[in-house]
């Protein structure tokens, strides 16, 4: 895949009509639409300075709220700001994330004509129960519609799930990643909930109505749910929330599983569970195992806590691992030389439900 260079826009939520038990966007109102216009234009700029690699394809994103739910005026100012940069050459196209039920066909002739390419669902969950008691003033019919629809007008789909949301469990968020690999996007992000400041789960949470789940709940839980993805070439972009200033513990997390880096976790991981299966029948050896340098990180775990698991589980003495430019991972014993075909494991993983 060519690399992208990513412009992000964060659009203001303009006093969302919608109430979410998860969300606490819903009061900002009283924004100064002029004014983000400006800055949505000089930050553009700023960006596109930035950037030192001019070659990468260059890509607008509308983040941070329901894109298609603003004022049609608003929308199409912002859509006209992205379009004015592709029309001089130095951005190749849009995107934007938005609610299911914020899409139809006139919306999508829009986005067309301004040069959108890609299109993010926030469907969060395919149960309808979990929908309701969650207050997302949809079902997941729409979410199917949706997704039809924005692929057929020729979009990039990508899907976005919640993870603990109130009132689903392992099986319902499996249930929901299986429906997405039916639907098939391009793309997914999965979020763990959390327990946000000012939030109606925040007061569920604090009465004892609503427990999140752990964080090593949810690394088991993703570990399942990224295998399920990757089996079908749909390719995880994040999991867990980005920290800003913001997001995290102490400040407007109440609580969650907040990890900044919950993918590198879920790999290594993954990776760590692989090792297992090659290692637990070379006790007491020393161990060489060469790995492509990309996936260095995974193996080793982050400060190095997959090697001093396996070196201490195991009774390794020597445990040397080597960064290469090949991509099998070889792992050599005093007895054997093996292959550790990581794509075999992750494509046959089998996890918590089936
Ligand atoms: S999560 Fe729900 S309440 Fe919050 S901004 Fe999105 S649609 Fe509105």
């Amino acid at each position: 895949m060519s690399k992208l260079n990513i412009i992000p826009v964060f659009v203001p939520h303009y006093g969302c009509p919608n109430d979410c038990i998860f969300c606490n966007q819903r009061k900002i109102t009283n924004q100064n639409y002029i004014k983000d216009f400006e800055e949505t234009r000089k930050s553009i700029e700023e960006y596109l300075n930035y950037f030192s690699n001019k070659d990468n394809e260059t890509q607008i994103a509308f983040y941070g709220g329901s894109f298609t739910g603003l004022p049609m005026d608003v929308m199409k100012e912002f859509l006209s700001i992205g379009k004015s940069f592709i029309d001089q050459g130095v951005v190749n196209s849009l995107r934007l994330s938005t609610r299911p039920d914020y899409i139809d066909e006139n919306i999508l002739n829009i986005l067309k004509s301004y040069g959108v390419s890609t299109i993010e669902l926030g469907v969060q969950s395919l149960v309808d129960e979990v929908l309701i008691t969650n207050q997302r003033n949809h079902l997941s019919d729409v979410v199917y519609s949706s997704s039809k629809l924005i692929k057929e007008f020729g979009f990039k789909l990508g899907l976005q799930q919640m993870l603990g949301l109130y009132k689903s469990d392992f099986k319902k968020d499996l249930y929901t990643t299986e429906e997405f690999v039916k639907i098939a996007p391009e793309f997914v992000r999965v979020y763990p909930t959390l327990v946000i400041k000012d939030s109606f789960l925040e007061k569920l949470y604090l009465d004892g109505k609503y427990k999140p789940y752990s964080l090593n709940e949810t690394i088991e839980l993703c570990k399942d749910i990224f295998c399920r993805f990757y089996k079908n070439g749909i390719d995880v972009i994040r999991i867990g929330l980005q920290p800003t200033d913001n997001i995290t513990l102490g400040k407007d997390v109440v609580a969650g599983p907040f990890h900044p880096s919950i993918r590198q976790l879920t790999i290594q991981e993954l990776y760590k569970d692989a090792m297992e299966e090659v290692l637990k029948n070379f006790s007491k050896q020393d161990i060489d195992v060469c790995v492509n340098n990309k996936e260095l990180n995974y193996l080793v775990g982050n400060k190095g806590s997959n090697k001093k698991y396996i070196i201490e589980k195991y009774d390794i003495k020597n445990f040397k691992v080597h960064g290469t430019k090949d991509d099998k991972i070889t792992i050599q014993s005093n007895k054997d030389m093996l292959e550790l075909d990581i794509d075999k494991f992750l494509k046959s993983y089998r996890g918590l439900i089936r």
